[in-house]
């Protein structure tokens, strides 16, 4: 299991917990199981992955129960949505703006990593305008071999 970089999984729980708190939510012992399971996965995980994940040990989930509880999660900062995946990832800084943000999505290992560059974001603003567009939401996704692959095939 790859958690380098993140911290412990019941330090993230309690550290949801607290945000949930913050913004006058509850994570409900539905959600919390659902947030554990993003937070343990190598990798990016799909509604349906999670579903299956879930039955385990709640017989009676259905896909609703996991959406509900996804979008619970996304709203309140905690998981990310990869678009062009249709998959989730727990989201590793829950104090950026979620409407800015980049992802790096191999597709050697499935990995995804977050950044957030806040030059790209207004780069793509300042386009945008020139347009005379507005932008509500500007996330990034990215193809490609991450350093670990990269390094992996240089040998
Ligand atoms: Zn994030
Ligand atoms: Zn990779």
């Amino acid at each position: 299991m790859n958690r380098v970089g993140r911290p412990p999984l019941e330090e993230a729980l309690a550290e949801a917990e607290k945000q949930c708190a913050a913004n006058g939510n509850q994570l409900t012992e539905l959600r919390r199981a659902v947030l554990t399971l993003v937070l343990a996965a190598p990798g990016p995980l799909t509604a349906y992955q999670l579903l299956d994940q879930l039955k385990a040990v709640r017989k009676s989930a259905v896909p609703p129960t996991v959406y509900r509880a996804l979008d619970f999660l996304i709203d309140n900062r905690l998981v990310h949505k990869v678009e062009q995946l249709n998959a989730f990832i727990p989201c590793s800084d829950t104090h950026h703006d979620h409407h800015d943000v980049q992802f790096l999505i191999c597709d050697k290992c499935g990995t995804v990593a977050e950044i957030e560059d806040r030059a790209i974001a207004r780069a793509l603003a300042k386009a945008a305008e020139k347009h005379g567009f507005h932008p509500s939401k500007a996330v990034v996704e990215l193809d490609g071999t991450c350093a670990a692959c990269m390094a992996e095939q240089g040998k």
